[in-house]
């Protein structure tokens, strides 16, 4: 009986179970935890089956694999969001075609997606990447320069910052999850406390999903655990 789930409705559904246990567990509302769906290294047709089975949001990595699914899945009714480095140069397709961006780290890349943004798809719903684990990760930007950061994305008419992202080291045991996202949920009160709106902690994926709900996630990023390995490019 204790199978491994071997569909994606399968798999889809043990997840969502999971993260509603999760939210049990901590005495948090399951219907407060988004999921998104992760499909870098996943083929088009994963995105596609997951959508029949509900799931409408999905996070992608890689600008290029990300534009082929895009066209391939046109004129389907799903949120695109963006969650790996972006250069500067790259940024006007992230303001036309993305929901979502979870991955801002630099004020450049900020100013210029403001800019692009058309209007007419209101703003551009933006977390900050945090590197919360120091040298280990290079992506995100450093705890000091946060509140700076903050307050100038929250001043760009073409984006709504709605919270933090952070990505720590994998591995450790279930304690030493929940301490590296307990900095980043004590940066994001922090920023409230100064007057900023958010409302979105994006943490926590298919090995840590547990602790960063215990520590607050809103949403949660899940690649493996939903879809299975990833290939080298989807
Ligand atoms: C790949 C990735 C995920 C998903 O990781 P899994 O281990 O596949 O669940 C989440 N967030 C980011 C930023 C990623 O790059």
């Amino acid at each position: 009986m204790n199978r491994e789930p071997a569909t994606l409705a399968e798999r889809h559904a043990a997840l969502r179970a999971r993260i509603d246990a999760a939210a049990r567990r901590f005495d948090r509302d399951p219907a407060s935890i988004r999921l998104l769906a992760v499909t870098k290294g996943q083929p088009w047709t994963a995105i596609r089956d997951a959508r029949v089975l509900g799931q409408r949001a999905f996070g992608e990595n890689y600008l290029q694999e990300a534009q082929r699914k895009i066209q391939a899945l046109a004129g389907a009714d799903v949120e695109w969001h963006f969650i790996g480095p972006l250069q500067a140069n790259k940024t006007r397709q992230v303001a036309a075609q993305f929901a979502w961006i979870h991955s801002l780290d630099r004020e450049r890349v900020a100013r210029r997606l403001s800019e692009q943004r058309d209007p007419a798809l209101g703003p551009l719903q933006a977390c900050i990447e945090v590197n919360v684990s120091g040298e280990a990760s290079k992506s995100g930007v450093a705890p000091a320069d946060l509140p700076a950061l903050a307050a100038q994305v929250a001043a760009l008419p073409g984006l709504a910052l709605r919270g933090l992202m952070a990505m720590p080291a994998p591995g450790g045991d279930f304690q030493s999850q929940r301490a590296g996202f307990a900095v980043l949920a004590r940066l994001f009160e922090d920023l409230r406390a100064r007057g900023l709106g958010l409302d979105t902690l994006s943490m926590g994926t298919s090995q840590d999903l547990e602790a960063a709900i215990a520590e607050g996630a809103t949403i949660v990023r899940v690649g493996t655990a939903l879809f299975g390995p990833r290939r080298a490019d989807g």
